[in-house]
């Protein structure tokens, strides 16, 4: 298929660049010139095209906003030193991406066209990469329900975008954490493995009581007795211990992240104990205590990897003062050189969107 795929591109007749100060940039803020859309009707998708950013008209009765059929990505562009763009595992996003929309009802997007898509959408906005070490131009594929006719059904029609937006570092300080002990997030034959909105407008009323009493995130347990730990924020997260490292396992209620996956891999490269268990929040107090547990830390796209310093359960706090970090920050430098090809790409993770442009145009001509 990919031969055919049809991208017809309408530019922007003034790009909005010089607006921005690509040197501070904050997270979510600021979005490139253009976008990728695309239609399903009639059964099927249609109508691909990257045309201006812009605002778009929608009926008050649109199913995703009344029902939530509403799902996403998130996955980042970097440049390597030569200047050519990286795209951090797109398969995997995709995949997922497609995950949810199987558990939302909604339909696939096609796999060859999405690569397409974010390869010449990339190569069309790559004057947006900045270049700072902390920085890259996020990605937001998104997919809603499009149909104006209330009822709990699926729509039978759906919008599919690409935005891209250059930020800064998600966080740009290390977290003090909440366990959870009240709500909870997701549960095991729910939706918590979906990136789809409910998750997150569901995550806010907790966050803010949480930040209320000067916590930046939550950690989410599994529900009924609180006591096993599943992630926090939009972050998977990891436990380091003196000769071994703890994740959550991956219940169906807790997102796989890619950042997560990627980690896993390289640690146990590296020759250290990854496992992937059921975390007993009990046991990382006694291995508090017993001055076992050292380090812990988040880890997602938007973040890259986040340092723990404070971890309050119930009424004990955790403590992971700098001096401590030693593999979070290890790891962070190698993922960070990993995206923008510093290092050699011994997974294959990374790919160029060179050319990709040039490839369509003429395609779009013949
Ligand atoms: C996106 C996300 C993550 C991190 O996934 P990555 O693929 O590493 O970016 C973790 N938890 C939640 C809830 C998320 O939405």
């Amino acid at each position: 298929m990919s031969g055919e795929i049809f991208i017809d591109i309408q530019r922007a007749e003034k790009s909005r660049i010089d607006e921005v100060d690509l040197q501070n940039l904050s997270f979510g803020k600021e979005f490139t010139d253009h976008m990728f859309v695309a239609d399903y009707v009639d059964g099927k998708w249609q109508n691909f095209r990257i045309e201006p950013l812009r605002a778009i008209p929608t009926h008050p009765g649109n199913l995703a906003w009344h029902y939530g059929q509403s799902i996403f990505e998130g996955m980042k562009a970097t440049k390597n030193p030569q200047g050519e763009v990286l795209l951090f595992r797109p398969d995997m996003h995709i995949k997922r991406f497609n995950t949810s929309a199987r558990r939302m009802c909604m339909p696939e997007f096609p796999e060859e066209v999405f690569l397409k898509a974010l390869k010449v959408l990339v190569e069309l906005e790559k004057h947006w990469i900045p270049n700072d070490k902390d920085a890259a131009l996020y990605i937001r594929p998104l997919m809603i329900a499009w149909d104006p006719h209330l009822g709990v059904k699926p729509s039978q029609s759906y919008k599919f975008f690409i935005m891209t937006l250059p930020v800064g570092p998600y966080y740009n300080k290390p977290l003090n954490i909440l366990v959870q002990t009240q709500y909870i997030r997701a549960v095991e034959g729910g939706v918590g493995f979906a990136k789809t909105a409910g998750n997150y407008a569901a995550s806010l009323y907790p966050t803010q009581l949480a930040q209320q009493q000067g916590f930046d995130q939550v950690l989410w347990m599994e529900p009924k007795d609180f006591r096993f730990v599943q992630e926090v924020g939009t972050m998977n997260i990891f436990f380091v211990f003196k000769d071994r490292i703890l994740t959550p396992r991956l219940t169906g209620a807790i997102l796989p992240g890619i950042t997560r996956d990627s980690i896993i891999h390289i640690l146990r490269d590296w020759g250290h104990d990854v496992r992937e268990e059921k975390v007993d929040i009990l046991d990382l107090v006694r291995a508090y205590e017993r001055g076992d547990f050292v380090e812990c830390f988040g880890s997602g796209t938007a973040a890259v990897i986040a340092n723990v310093q404070k971890l309050r359960y119930r009424d004990i706090d955790m403590f992971f003062p700098p001096d401590q970090w030693q593999l979070s920050l290890k790891l962070k430098d190698y993922l960070t050189q990993l995206k923008r090809g510093e290092v050699d790409d011994k997974y294959h993770w990374t790919v160029k969107t060179t050319g990709a442009l040039n490839q369509l145009v003429h395609a779009n001509d013949a």
